[in-house]
């Protein structure tokens, strides 16, 4: 059967069509700057590559774009649109309803219309994304897979802020987390990798790219996660501040600082940024703290310092751990970071190996040192394929 994957932005659409239950890509594409005079759309398949610059004025002529890339004669992938057997979608927020992926229907789209204040930059163009699917295939079923779902099993414990009880039950304010399709795939894959039951591992997944989260996994279960009510909390990130004291945005805020503004300033301008005040990529730090640039050097410190907070205290929650995994871009390449945040972990039984640790640049593999009481998994990620294997599970 042949899967297609949609991941949709404000302004991109991903893409990427599997051959299940095989799992191999038949075809993966990108849609960018949907709105705009210099859009451009690329697509890679076996028998080639189409790279495409126009202007597409909206959502459906996106996917129009996309419907022509993919019924392309000569580098194509398809024939006829019937050839997709069923279409799955990414979905960032599912409140509190999603347990799992689910079906679409016009029932299900007014529940991701339910919590679009929850999410706001996400949700909306995830529910466009969906709707003209729907029109261009037709019959053929979609599934809705959700980045909050894996984090439902969260017990109330770890999932309640210490506000009045009303703003949980009226507001719904309380942690959901994110990335689980992530932090499911790479857990999955560490239990197979290990030879153990999906439900007998207790891990602790840590997604490390742009936007990072880890998780404490009881049982093959999220029992909790760094990311809360948005993706803001927990950990530092490429432009995110994760964790501060709320007293912060009060202080701000008298100071003149409007919402909007501190809106932009904790998710676009802070983390790595903000601290660096040169860049939010890892690797590009890591060159210049080489080159003697303290601020980049204090940038990385103070992101690798978080990630280790948040794994302490994941061992303190599960008690017994079987494995840390590495994930993300981050997670996957980078071997310094990974070194960097397991530095001085031995009392905990956690010691990795550098020379199996330098080795794993992007492939798995368990990178921890004999002595390591902990085993440490290096599991590159892939939540289309996740996607693709709930919506062949759902649908065939
Ligand atoms: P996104 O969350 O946007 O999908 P990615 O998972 O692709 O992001 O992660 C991007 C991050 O991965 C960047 O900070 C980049 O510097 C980092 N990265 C990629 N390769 C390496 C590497 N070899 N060493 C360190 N960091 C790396």
């Amino acid at each position: 059967m042949k899967v297609l994957v949609f991941n949709c932005g404000s302004s991109s659409i991903k893409f990427k069509l599997f051959a299940m239950p095989e799992e191999s890509v038949l075809a993966e594409g990108l849609v960018q700057r949907v709105g705009n005079l210099d859009a451009s759309a690329f697509m890679k398949t076996p028998g080639g590559k189409i790279e495409l610059e126009q202007a597409l004025e909206d959502y459906p002529a996106g996917f129009a774009m996309i419907k022509s890339m993919l019924l392309d004669p000569d580098k194509g992938a398809l024939k006829v649109l019937s050839e997709v057997g069923a279409i799955g979608h990414r979905v960032v927020h599912g409140g509190e309803s999603f347990s799992g992926s689910m079906h679409i229907d016009d029932q299900l789209e007014r529940g991701i219309e339910a919590v679009f204040e929850l999410a706001p930059l996400h949700n909306p163009p995830n529910l466009t994304g969906i709707q003209e699917s729907r029109h261009m295939f037709g019959d053929i079923p979609q599934v809705a897979c959700f980045d909050t779902a894996f984090h439902h099993s969260i017990p109330e414990t770890a999932y309640r802020y210490a506000i009045p009880e009303s703003f949980y039950t009226d507001l719904h304010i309380r942690r959901y987390g994110f990335h689980g399709m992530s932090h499911q795939f790479v857990a999955r894959k560490t239990a197979e990798m290990m030879g153990k039951y999906k439900y007998s591992v207790n891990l602790i997944t840590c997604h490390l790219g742009n936007g990072s989260s880890v998780t404490a996994i009881r049982e093959g279960h999220s029992v909790d996660t760094s990311m809360g009510l948005t993706p803001l909390e927990g950990l530092v990130m490429g432009t995110r501040s994760g964790d501060l004291d709320p007293g912060i945005i009060f202080y701000l805020h008298r100071k003149g600082y409007d919402t909007e503004s501190l809106d932009t300033l904790l998710n676009k301008k802070s983390g790595l940024l903000g601290l660096s005040n040169s860049s939010n990529d890892v690797r590009d730090l890591e060159s210049k703290a080489a080159a003697g640039d303290s601020k980049a050097a204090l940038a990385l410190d103070i992101f690798a310092y978080r990630i280790k907070k948040y794994i302490g205290a994941y061992v303190a929650v599960l008690n017994h751990v079987d494995a840390i995994i590495f994930t993300g871009g981050i997670g996957e390449n980078g071997a310094t970071m990974r070194a960097r945040i397991l530095e001085e972990m031995n009392e905990l039984g956690i010691i990795l190996d550098q020379e199996k640790n330098e080795s794993h640049i992007g492939i798995a593999g368990e990178i921890q040192a004999s002595d390591s009481r902990i085993k440490i998994f290096v599991v590159p990620t892939n939540e289309e394929l996740a996607i693709a294997r709930d919506t062949y599970r759902m649908t065939s």
